[in-house]
């Protein structure tokens, strides 16, 4: 029944008749998103509840309490921040640089320089170490820098998504003990599936995502902060200037009192409890060693097709391989048959390396023997065809 109110004239240039969304079925191996377990794509498709529904902050305090199991710390101040892993890597600086403070910045591949970034526009006094994008950096070196800068706080990139490189670890959070400094760890391409252990690195702040090794869609991603860090926080002179993200606002809702802050994503968080649970199910040192062994033999192959790794193995992310592309074939071209014709997605280089590497990730629910065992297939019996048609073509 039509109301005999006279409703406002709609403008209906922008309106658009659209078909149901239908999307392919991909096979995510590029840096990210990877694919979700249709477990987790099960438990977001749920029911929202309320935000503040005892039932909610139950699966809250599980989330947090999975959170802290998979990075290994006890860190009372770990929780999901609502948005993708730069939301909670700007949460880490936004809650610990006061205008002013040294920050020092690892820098091997394109994640360090967001860091810095992101740092100089909370005021930071941005210092950087460089290295070029394929190598880690060794004690003797970081120690160099904290001596150099007497930074108030060190940041590094565990996993450098844009280069394959693991930064060895050993060692580093003593040195930011030693020296007075607080350490920030991104562990976006590593949490999950390659040992992290925030409490014994002595890493006072981290951040990840959900969409890397932990096998859900991209939306939240996990926060944790130390003893040392809450104390800085405490003690600022200034608010912490960006207000979505400030962990004491934040923790009043996931800590005891509960106070609206903002709406929770909960179908994200249903999702990201069924991941968490699912890699606790399987347990930590189980994922781990698919995550090592699928790549092992991934490494392997390529090798044995006759293919160059950017990284040295004792360097090497399992979750993110480099590979360099050969002369003279065109590697776009190969990824863009492997999207159209496989449904395969794979990732080029950022930066420094575009052009002359791809990324492939197997990460999270994608790290299986059958997925190392498709794409060694496919590079052997399709990529000659791209050498010769560029030579052909040359
Ligand atoms: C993906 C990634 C990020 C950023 O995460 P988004 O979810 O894209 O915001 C940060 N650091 C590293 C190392 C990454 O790989």
């Amino acid at each position: 029944m039509a109301t005999t109110q006279t409703l406002p004239q709609v403008d209906q240039s922008h309106k658009t008749a659209l078909e149901p969304i239908s999307t392919p079925e991909r096979l995510l191996f590029g840096p990210g998103p990877s694919n979700a377990d249709p477990k987790v794509l099960q438990a977001l498709a749920r029911s929202p509840i309320g935000h503040l529904d005892p039932l909610y902050i139950e699966l809250m305090a599980e989330v947090q309490e999975l959170l802290r199991y998979t990075w290994q710390t006890d860190n009372r101040l770990t929780l999901p921040m609502s948005g993708t892993g730069s939301a909670a890597m700007e949460a880490t600086l936004a809650n610990t640089i006061e205008p002013g403070d040294t920050v020092l910045v690892g820098v091997k591949g394109y994640f360090g320089n967001r860091l810095a970034e992101m740092a100089g526009r909370y005021r930071a006094n941005v210092q950087l170490i460089e290295k070029p994008w394929g190598e880690a950096f060794s004690l003797p070196e970081i120690e160099a820098a904290l001596i150099e800068h007497r930074p108030a706080i060190l940041a590094l990139v565990h996993a450098e998504t844009s280069t394959g490189v693991c930064q060895p670890m050993d060692g580093i959070g003593d040195l930011c003990r030693k020296h007075n400094c607080l350490l920030v760890l991104d562990t976006v391409t590593s949490l999950g599936a390659v040992p992290v252990l925030l409490d014994t690195w002595k890493v006072d702040l981290s951040y990840s995502c959900s969409q890397k090794g932990l096998s859900c869609p991209p939306g939240l991603s996990p926060f944790t902060m130390g003893p040392r860090a809450e104390e800085k926080l405490a003690a600022r002179n200034s608010k912490v200037p960006n207000w979505y993200l400030d962990v004491s606002l934040l923790n009043q809702y996931w800590g005891s009192d509960r106070v609206y802050h903002h709406t929770a994503p909960v179908n994200m968080n249903f999702g990201m409890r069924e991941a968490l649970r699912l890699l606790a199910e399987e347990g930590l040192e189980k994922a781990w060693d698919r995550h090592r062994s699928n790549a092992e033999v991934f490494w392997a192959g390529l090798e044995r097709l006759g293919l160059v790794l950017h990284v040295p193995e004792h360097l090497r992310l399992p979750t993110l391989t480099t590979v360099r592309i050969p002369d003279g074939l065109d590697g776009n071209a190969f990824r863009l048959y492997l999207l159209n014709d496989h449904g395969i997605e794979i990732g080029g280089g950022l930066g420094s390396l575009a052009g002359k590497i791809w990324r492939i990730g197997l990460m999270g629910y994608n790290s299986t023997p059958e997925n190392v065992e498709r794409l060694l297939n496919l590079f052997e019996a399709e990529l000659p065809r791209f050498r010769e048609n560029v030579s052909f073509a040359a």
